[in-house]
């Protein structure tokens, strides 16, 4: 029986590689057009990081946690996602104290979850946060990253949402009714949503069962229980994205599913993708930092899923295939193939974007040009016998009608010309 992975966890594989490459670079490139710099962080935490920022209550703590006891009875968790590392990270390592940091980083995160497609156990984000900022300025600019992002990827099919979550004490006011309106409507509750209701209620509020949309449209309006500081904040972020030509709905029921969010949070939303249509999801924690016990620190970001934005990149675009060598090398002999390492390293040094591949393991002239063509390179440089004798290199044209072309050896400018025109 053929080995497997575990379920929801997937190899990446050179063929689909190559999009998912190709987008990095390109956001990389962009973010740090903004100004943010790269942190890496461990895959691991201890469990109590999670726990405390993420909160209790909600789905990712309760049920979708890889944790596990290591040698030393400690609690260690695999991180389901990077805000909680990140901010810790500020913290640990002094980063954040009378400083500003904007902060990229990428790479697995891991949550028990049923897997579907854009849906798995390990999956990939790319992170971007801007912690010791008050905003709404930095809110509106991190947003404005977003737009120029699809621009540049050539992403259409997606739209913004957006919602102000208020303070603390607009948080646990509107919990309090929130409780009691879906208490007085608990014979219309699904079983999910019974069990959140005292934990978490304003993830019903994210509910997609149909049968308790009508009771969930008239329930109380996170809305109507802002503070004046966070409406003034969240109006001044819609006139900057506004007038910055972005296009926006305001969600009053987009409340996020981590605990320490509050006022911004958004979500970049596409139709696309079937049921998995969250993109690029953020907002604002300002109190994040402090819980985790460092001082307080005024923070906002957002997390991509690199997976969904694969898929939704490839929906309108071709996919991007995986690298093929510019140069297949055919050998005649030893001696042949000493020549061959030499006119590798040769050509490498000359330009390191030359991807060439050095025929391994002999073969005929006639079974290493079939080796060749598979490659998909684009050229053939043959060394036999008579280029060896008379000092030049023959190059056949894998890809084009014309046939050959003969090149003095030594001559490897004209052969870099020729593969990377
Ligand atoms: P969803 O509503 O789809 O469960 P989420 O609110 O749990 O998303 P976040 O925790 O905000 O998502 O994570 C940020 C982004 O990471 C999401 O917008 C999505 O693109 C991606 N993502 C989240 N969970 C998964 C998963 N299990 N598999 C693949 N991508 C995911
Ligand atoms: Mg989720």
């Amino acid at each position: 029986m053929k080995p497997r992975t575990i379920r929801g966890i997937n190899d990446l594989l050179p063929d689909n590689l190559g999009t998912w490459r190709y987008l990095e670079e390109k956001i990389i490139q962009i973010v740090e057009s903004y100004g943010f710099n790269e942190i890496r962080l461990p895959i691991m935490e201890r469990t109590e990081l999670f726990k405390r920022s993420i909160g209790e209550g909600t789905d990712i703590v309760e049920k979708e946690m890889y944790t596990f006891n290591d040698r030393n009875e400690e609690s260690i968790t695999l991180r389901p996602e990077a805000t909680a590392s990140l901010a810790r990270a500020g913290v640990t390592n002094g980063l954040l104290h009378n400083q500003q940091q904007k902060l990229w980083t990428m790479g697995p995160m891991f949550r028990y979850e049923k897997p579907q497609k854009g849906r798995y156990r390990q999956f990939y984000q790319f992170n971007i946060e801007a912690m010791g900022f008050i905003g709404p300025d930095v809110d509106a600019e991190i947003i404005i990253l977003c737009q120029r992002m699809w621009k540049q990827l050539h992403i259409d099919q997606i739209s913004l949402k957006i919602n102000s979550l208020g303070d603390k004490k607009t948080r646990s006011d509107y919990r309090e009714d929130l409780i009691n309106y879906f208490s007085s409507h608990e014979q219309q509750l699904d079983e999910n949503s019974k069990n959140r209701l005292h934990q978490n209620p304003l993830r019903i509020l994210d509910s997609k069962n149909p049968e308790m949309k009508s009771m969930i449209d008239k329930a109380p309006l996170l809305s109507d229980y802002l503070d004046s500081a966070s409406i003034d904040h969240f109006e001044k972020l819609k006139e900057i994205i506004s007038s910055a030509g972005i296009e926006f709905e305001v969600n009053p029921k987009l409340v996020r599913g981590l605990d320490y969010y509050n006022r911004t949070v958004f979500e970049w939303e596409t139709d696309a993708l079937g049921s998995q249509g969250a993109v690029c999801s953020g907002g604002r924690y300002d109190g994040l930092i402090e819980k985790i016990g460092g001082r307080p620190t005024p923070a906002i970001g957002w997390a991509m899923g690199m997976e969904r934005l694969v898929s939704l990149y490839e929906l309108s675009n071709e996919k991007i295939s995986k690298l093929s060598p510019h140069i297949y090398i055919v050998v005649d002999g030893e001696k042949s193939q000493r020549k061959a390492y030499k006119i590798s390293e040769e050509l490498r040094d000359l330009n390191p974007s030359i991807r060439i591949q050095l025929n391994m393991g002999g073969g005929s002239f006639k079974s290493q040009l079939k080796r060749a063509d598979k490659s998909n390179a684009d050229y053939a440089i043959i060394i036999g016998n008579d280029e060896l004798e008379n000092r030049y290199l023959s190059i056949k044209f894998l890809r084009q009608k014309r046939d050959q072309i003969q090149v003095p050896l030594g001559d490897y400018k004209q052969i870099a010309d020729l593969v990377l025109n």
